[in-house]
């Protein structure tokens, strides 16, 4: 069999850029030091291509969400920088830690006492300090079951470090502060992307940014530090005329009002261009082009008036800048990562 042909939308990773974050959190870390959260397969923007990247800038601390999400980070890491944030509910997954030699996060009593009678060792806890999600309560602290355990490093995670000056966030800190004080560990961890830049005293000995590593600008205190990484881009697959008073694509949602020239490019909504990017525009050889009518599975059509040379097989690419693509979709920088689709080359 020969091989197929490349496809015709592709997602260009800036690895500088990526590199170049990691190195702008880590230094906002001090004196701490940054981590990465590659949860989700880096934000969907591929494990196999950020985690070699982020591991040669200098990264050593790596967070997965999921047990599943193990065997590709050991393709790149060593067991024990890998922590597993959702931790073990079954004797299974416990057991499957063990085996592997990655590190679990101990979410709860009933995780710890699983953690303990599967064998045990080094692991991380997580307290909650508000956000009421994962995590233990710290009046829960002081029973048996997290006496016995061998805590690596502390963790919790703040709900509202994107709102600047927000009162939760100074409570989660002086909450966090407390526990550390009552809890041997080897090392304290607080602090997310947003929680980064929200001053030293978040920084603790690691931080774990995952957002602002692919781009994303939770915190007005990252805006300038922090660079684009992710760029989609889709190849024209047909160029065609429309006379006046033709409409474009489902629902004839536009009615072209002159003859005009578009173009058909080869992305949609099932690659995660959703279709609150209506009206949004694609750009090439310098120029916006405007997106017409409805968003499509597969297809985006484009206006082609200001690049009339753009023939079929040539390139645009979607504006993809988090800050302004969110406020542009209603989407959260968070969702537009994760949503990209899996046919990018
Ligand atoms: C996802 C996650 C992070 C990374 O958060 P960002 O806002 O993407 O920087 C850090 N810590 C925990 C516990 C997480 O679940």
């Amino acid at each position: 069999m020969i091989p197929p042909p490349p496809p015709t939308l592709r997602l260009r990773l800036d690895t500088g850029a990526l590199a170049h974050n990691w190195r702008a959190l880590d230094a906002m870390s001090r004196p701490g030091r940054a981590g990465a959260a590659i949860k989700a397969d880096c934000y969907g923007l591929g494990l196999d291509r950020c985690v070699p990247v982020l591991r040669d800038a200098g990264a050593r601390d790596f967070f997965v969400a999921h047990w599943q999400e193990v065997m590709p980070a050991l393709r790149h890491l060593a067991p024990e920088q890998i922590a597993v944030l959702h931790g073990p509910i079954t004797a299974g997954e416990a057991g499957y830690a063990r085996a592997t030699g990655v590190r679990p996060v101990i979410n709860s009593l009933l995780q710890a006492r699983l953690w303990t009678q599967s064998g045990g060792g080094p692991c991380h806890l997580m307290v909650d300090t508000g956000i009421n999600r994962l995590g233990l309560r710290p009046e829960e602290l002081g029973d048996s079951a997290i006496a016995e355990l061998e805590i690596d490093t502390l963790i919790s995670h703040l709900a509202c470090a994107d709102e600047p000056g927000s009162a939760m966030t100074a409570r989660q800190l002086a909450a966090f502060r407390a526990v550390c004080a009552l809890l041997p560990h080897r090392r304290a961890s607080l602090a997310n992307s947003a929680g980064i830049a929200s001053g030293a005293e978040f920084a603790f000995d690691l931080t774990r940014p995952g957002l602002a590593l692919y781009g994303g600008v939770p915190h007005p205190a990252l805006a300038g530090n922090i660079r684009q990484v992710a760029q989609p881009e889709a190849a024209l697959i047909a160029v065609r005329k429309l006379a006046a008073g033709e409409t474009v694509g489902y629902n004839a949602t536009f009615t072209a009002s002159r003859e005009m020239r578009v173009g058909i490019v080869s992305m949609g909504y099932a690659d995660g261009i959703l279709r609150s990017w209506r009206g949004g525009a694609f750009r090439a050889q310098g120029c916006a082009l405007p997106m017409l009518g409805t968003i499509s599975m597969d297809m985006i059509v484009i206006d082609l008036t200001a690049a009339p040379e753009l023939v079929e097989g040539d390139w645009a690419e979607l504006p993809y800048d988090l800050p302004h693509a969110s406020a542009h979709t209603g989407l959260s920088q968070y969702e537009l990562l994760t949503t990209l689709g899996r046919r990018f080359g």
